[in-house]
């Protein structure tokens, strides 16, 4: 079957291509990981093109804002939102609500990551303060773009405010989706670890709707009741029952800090930092005790800002009565979070669970035998005790 890369390990599934296709007729159809890949309809194709030419993995030189000509950026700072109710309930620090409510007064419209009815996650538009809520705080599932990029672009034609935010690659395809710069288009997108596997994540919720005997009512990958540093998984359920982890106990944080469940192109992205296509990056701020003056104790967040474009900055300094800033520097910034540069490495027990996945093993399986919170917790008490060149002689001696 022909299809837009040689190699389709290395599509992001950002769906640019079935977005600008003129014919429609490529349709985003999940593969046996759950990913979603483009699908050509070789009977309406008419070869055109333009599904090459918008494609972010094939144009990775593309129109990089943060490229040349804009000396002295990036820049980085610390930051949170002087609101604690908005900080509270945010990842980090919670700039991500003030940008979007600076463009929400201007009449604009917000584009993110939100969970639908089934808490599967696609973007969405949104023009209401109201609806912000459905926007803030990550959902660590790979996002559906649907038609954002469409309605986006119309809305920019008709010159109103879009901020449209999403992870790098997303940011990329857009950009090549679009192909030229609008002055009324703010982007933002977030240091990424990895996106996971849509279909793990709903065998994960089908798990915990057994398992709690109801509905899910409301999620929450970044529940800061013990605190920022301390988040966990919160799911509400429909019948009043809730189940609270911390990321270190509860079983999909698990498989996501081991790197086994993320997109295949995750590992080698193309669209970090330097090659944000975005004009602003946020992060987390991990490890800003660091910074002299950051007193990090009341544990409610901290966002790291880049601001990649002089747009992005000028985005910043308006909202700069609304939040906490401190300037520090891009290279401090990237140096307590490896994210903001480098790919997490795929562990070779990715290809397994994958593997194991496909051939129907049933989810309790999966997490016993890959993302189990007791030997987890296991690890974590050794390194805590025996300290971690314990754990690498360990490694050195199973290798052996
Ligand atoms: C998949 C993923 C991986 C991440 N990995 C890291 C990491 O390794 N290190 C780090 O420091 N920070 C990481 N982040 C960023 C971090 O979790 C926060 O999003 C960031 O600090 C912004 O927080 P905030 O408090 O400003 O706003 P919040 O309100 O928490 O931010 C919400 C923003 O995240 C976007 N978003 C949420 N879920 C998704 C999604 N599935 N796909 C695309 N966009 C989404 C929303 O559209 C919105 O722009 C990751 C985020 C995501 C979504």
């Amino acid at each position: 079957m022909r299809n837009i890369l040689e190699n389709m390990d290395s599509c992001v599934g950002c769906s640019a291509c079935a977005q600008r296709c003129p014919r429609q007729c490529i349709s985003m159809v999940p593969d046996d990981e759950g990913f979603l890949i483009p699908l050509i309809d070789e009977k309406r194709c008419n070869d055109c093109g333009l599904c090459k030419k918008v494609c972010p993995v094939l144009n990775t030189d593309g129109n990089n804002p943060g490229d040349a000509g804009q000396a002295g950026y990036p820049k980085a700072w610390a930051a949170w939102s002087t609101d604690d109710g908005i900080r509270l309930n945010s990842s980090s620090g919670g700039l991500f609500s003030m940008f979007a409510e600076s463009c929400l007064l201007r009449g604009g419209t917000v584009f993110g990551a939100a969970f639908d009815k089934d808490f599967m996650v696609r973007h969405t538009g949104i023009s209401k303060l109201s609806d912000l809520d459905s926007l803030r705080r990550s959902k660590y599932v790979q996002s559906d773009i649907s038609q954002c990029y469409r309605e986006a672009e119309k809305r920019l034609k008709e010159h109103r405010p879009v901020l449209f935010s999403g992870t790098g690659c997303q940011i990329a395809g857009l950009m090549s989706f679009l192909g030229k710069p609008y002055p009324e288009l703010l982007t933002i997108d977030v240091v990424c670890y990895g996106v996971p596997s849509p279909k793990v994540w709903s065998l994960y919720l089908d798990d915990m709707k057994k398992r709690y005997k109801g509905d899910i009512a409301s999620i929450s990958f970044r529940d800061k009741k013990n605190g920022w540093k301390n988040y966990c998984m919160y799911i509400g359920f429909q019948n009043g029952r809730f189940y609270r982890r911390t990321a270190v106990k509860d079983t999909f944080f698990i498989g996501f800090g081991k790197n086994l469940l993320s997109r295949k192109s995750c590992y080698s992205c193309h669209f970090r930092h330097p090659r944000s296509q975005a004009d602003l990056t946020l992060a987390d701020f991990w490890g800003a005790e660091r910074l002299k003056g950051i007193d990090t104790l009341d544990n409610k967040g901290v966002s790291l800002v880049i601001a990649n474009t002089p747009k992005g900055q000028a985005t910043l300094d308006s909202i700069r009565e609304k939040c906490y800033l401190m300037e520090t520097s891009f290279r401090e910034a990237a140096l307590g979070n490896p994210r903001v540069t480098e790919s997490a490495p795929m562990p070779r027990s990715r290809a397994l669970f994958f593997d194991d996945l496909i051939r129907g093993m049933r989810f309790s399986s999966l997490r016993r035998k890959y993302m189990n919170p007791f030997v987890q917790t296991l690890k974590l008490s050794a390194k805590r005790i025996a300290g971690p060149r314990f754990i690498e002689r360990l490694k050195k001696l199973k290798r052996v």
